[in-house]
């Protein structure tokens, strides 16, 4: 049977006065470890190792969000978290492999070869007798520090969705569902923890977030949770654009892009990352088409198990706005290739007021345009030598991209891939020169990144 401790812990959302937040104690439902399907072996080594010496050590230490989320649904998670009473500081002095992270957020990673456990101290909800120095909120509500400890009760109400604030206890391997979030993942419905308009104020990131889930789950965002979101998507202006950037990232390489880019144009969020692009998609038929096939590829890609690469899609997001302002250089009289180049400025420097595009991608996403004009010259005595340009391989695949979605290119395509054909010998080894996220190869492990930095 499960244990409903309803209760013992007040139910519902109640508003702290003299604080701008609203405070929750929500029902705590226990279910323990024959009523699940969590087991040890669903668990990475490195993320049991961190668990149990946190345990031994005296301190409560729990899995929680995505490890116990995807492990309950059956799927793989990305990557497990980690959630206990230690604080940073103690966590940092357990682990010799660990390193304290984040100043708004603080949290530690501890480093297991290429896998990151991230280790969170239980956050309260900050009451007005904390210094700025623990806790902040802006103007409009948004968090700008956020490092007020408190218990697991506490904690789970500073979650995002009721999915995510579930935990699983090494304990005695019971998992812990706050506020309904058992109820919601049978139901595949997500729901934010607490008053929606005041969590997303509190961090508009939360929106994509939403989306994020729902598309790579295939759960239903809740009406009062999906309500807010058309009216605030403005306020993801307030966030860093290296922050979005990454967001970005997440939002279209977890296996779903195609149903994540619907939600976001539904619920008004694709303008506030991609505006350019937006207006494309609006008014032009054949841009719209190339975004979508742009995320179905993506898709196929990472189903059957492929790399695939951010520059690639970005550039193929990107592509519409870009031939419409090199139209307009041209119509006014410039050369195809430094109008191409003049537009790619153009259409780099808007697009980095919303989100920032690190120069490892936007260096491969304008090689990748300007390689459209010289893949058209078929003509071309020198054709033969483009097949050992080091991005050759993607410029052609944005030419098969391109003719999917409606360009007539008269033939470019069929004709690249004839050449390749006659030349294997002279294209080069993928991976060699360059990898498929655009990096360089390096030897620390990936560094995750700190989700929750407000
Ligand atoms: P995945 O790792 O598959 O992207 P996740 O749910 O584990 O999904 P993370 O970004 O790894 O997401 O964050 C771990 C947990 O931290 C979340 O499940 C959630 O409980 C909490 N969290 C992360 N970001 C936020 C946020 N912006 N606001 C509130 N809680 C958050
Ligand atoms: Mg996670």
């Amino acid at each position: 049977m499960i244990k409903s401790l309803t209760d013992t812990v007040k139910a519902g959302f109640k508003r702290l006065s003299g604080n701008n937040r609203s405070q929750a104690q929500a029902p705590l439902t226990v279910i323990p470890r024959d009523q699940h399907q969590i087991s040890r072996s669903n668990i990475s080594e490195s993320a049991l190792k961190v668990l149990y010496r946190l345990n031994k050590a005296g301190h409560q230490a729990l899995l929680v969000g995505g490890g116990v989320r995807d492990t309950l649904l059956g799927l793989h998670p990305k990557d497990f978290d980690v959630a206990t009473d230690a604080t940073p500081e103690q966590v940092n002095q357990l682990f010799r492999n660990s390193r304290l992270i984040g100043r708004r957020f603080k949290l530690v990673h501890v480093v297991f070869g290429r896998e990151v456990i991230e280790v969170a101290t239980f956050r309260a909800p900050p009451s007005d007798s904390h210094s700025d120095k623990v806790a902040a909120t802006g103007d409009q509500g948004m968090i700008l520090r956020d490092n007020v400890y408190g218990s697991k009760d506490e904690d789970a109400m500073r979650r995002d969705f009721t999915v995510n604030a579930l935990y699983y206890d090494i304990a005695d391997f019971s998992v812990h569902a706050y506020a309904g979030g058992w109820d919601d993942l049978q139901n595949k419905r997500l729901r934010l923890i607490g008053d929606p308009e005041t969590r997303y104020r509190e961090d508009p990131v939360r929106m994509l977030r939403a989306v994020r889930f729902a598309a790579k789950l295939g759960f239903n965002i809740e009406a009062q949770t999906a309500e807010p979101i058309p009216v605030m998507a403005p306020l993801l202006e307030q966030i860093p654009a290296a922050r979005l950037f990454e967001e970005v990232l997440k939002l279209f390489l977890h296996g779903n892009a195609l149903d994540t880019l619907r939600l976001l144009r539904e619920y008004n969020l694709f303008g506030a990352l991609f505006p350019a692009t937006e207006q494309c998609l609006r008014e032009d038929p054949q841009a719209l088409t190339m975004a979508e096939n742009t995320m179905r590829n993506t898709d196929d890609r990472i189903r059957a198990g492929k790399s695939v690469t951010p520059y690639f899609f970005m550039a193929a997001l990107m592509w519409a706005p870009l031939i419409r302002v090199r139209d307009e250089f041209q119509a006014a009289g410039m050369a195809p290739h430094p109008a191409t180049q003049k537009a790619a400025d153009r259409i780099m420097s808007q697009q980095l007021q919303s989100t920032s595009i690190p120069k490892r991608f936007s260096i491969p996403m304008r090689e990748i345009w300007e390689l459209q004009l010289r893949l058209a010259k078929t003509q071309s005595r020198k054709a033969t030598e483009l097949l050992t340009h080091p991005r050759f391989r993607a410029a052609y695949d944005f030419v098969l991209l391109r003719e999917q979605s409606g360009e007539d290119l008269k033939g470019m395509g069929k004709f690249w891939t004839r050449l390749q054909q006659e030349h294997p010998d002279l294209i080069p080894a993928r991976g060699r020169s360059e990898r498929d996220d655009g990096s360089r190869k390096r030897r620390r492990p990936p560094r995750k990144r700190n989700n929750r930095r407000p």
